[in-house]
């Protein structure tokens, strides 16, 4: 038995990075009670700046009123204690794309949190049934993959688990509409439908680059008004982070064979540590 959409007051956001808060904002956009948790105070903090700097690119552009920037800011709590969490009516984990971490933060979840809660993850490629696998309640268990930047892409991808309850899947669409997102299905396949996609076109994208088939921004360039894409592979890369990507990668890679072999590029971009816009370079500089 899951909770009625009608009764749920308050979220519980697990990760304060670039999609945790994003996921917050939105959230608390809608009218909802937030408490977001990450397991720094810093990046808590690092967490409410990236909304802050968000519903003020909304005010600027009309979107969004001062009133209500202000009021969506107000309904969010910032914590590291995962006991913080304990009232919220259904959770959503966007934390590091580890399978280990997330097993972790779920059995945590399990325990703290009341058993007629959901808990999503907003993994982008890890297997929901292996997350799920770490807790008791395995049926409660969702994907609800956000796409980047929160607030701005309208799309949510819903990942049905093994043992996903067909309440709870309906429970994930609705929750998601009822934040203003459209949403489709996938089965738990590695990369689900977007990343399984996405992720060989990102990679194909750093190959080309690194093989000299054209410049970066000709490669960009190429996709975008060839392909009528809003951005091309390497720009792209960037704004979601190349750790990301190349964890992601990687996952599909173990998961699927050699098609799915990260571009060799991205990972010594990675090793330098030029992550894309969250650090100020990765292909181009910010
Ligand atoms: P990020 O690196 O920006 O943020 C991750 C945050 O999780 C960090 O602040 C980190 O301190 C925190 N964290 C680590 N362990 C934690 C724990 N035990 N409890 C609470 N917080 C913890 O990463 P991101 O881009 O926000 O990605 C988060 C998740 O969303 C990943 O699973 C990723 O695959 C997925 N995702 C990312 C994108 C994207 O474009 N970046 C898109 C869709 C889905």
């Amino acid at each position: 038995m899951v909770r009625d959409l009608d009764s749920i007051d308050s979220i519980g956001v697990v990760g304060a990075g670039t999609m945790g808060s994003g996921i917050a904002q939105v959230a608390a956009q809608s009218g909802y009670d937030v408490v977001m948790r990450d397991v720094k105070q810093e990046f808590v903090e690092n967490g409410f700046d990236t909304i802050e700097d968000s519903l003020d690119r909304f005010v600027s552009k009309e979107k969004l009123s001062a009133e209500e920037a202000e009021a969506a800011t107000e309904r969010i709590t910032g914590t590291t204690d995962l006991a913080d969490l304990a009232d919220c009516d259904v959770v959503v984990e966007a934390a590091v794309e580890d399978m280990a971490v997330k097993q972790d933060i779920f059995a945590d979840l399990d325990e703290a949190i009341p058993d007629d809660v959901v808990l999503a993850t907003n993994t982008s490629t890890l297997s929901i049934t292996t997350i799920a696998a770490a807790t008791e309640r395995e049926e409660q268990i969702v994907g609800l993959h956000f796409m980047n930047p929160v607030p701005v892409m309208t799309g949510v991808e819903v990942v049905v688990g093994e043992k996903t309850d067909d309440e709870v899947v309906e429970f994930a669409h609705a929750f998601a509409e009822d934040l203003g997102k459209e949403t489709w299905e996938s089965d738990d396949k590695p990369g689900f439908v977007t990343n399984r996609i996405l992720m060989p076109w990102l990679n194909e994208g750093i190959r080309a680059y690194d093989e000299g088939v054209a410049t970066k921004e000709d490669i960009d360039k190429g996709m975008k008004l060839g392909t009528n894409v809003p951005m091309g592979p390497l720009e792209l890369a960037d704004h979601i982070g190349l750790d990301i990507c190349l964890d992601a990668s990687e996952t599909l890679h173990e998961e699927l064979g050699d098609r799915y072999k990260p571009a060799y590029l991205l990972k010594r971009k990675v090793d330098a540590g030029d992550l894309g816009k969250k650090t100020g370079k990765g292909f181009y500089e910010y």
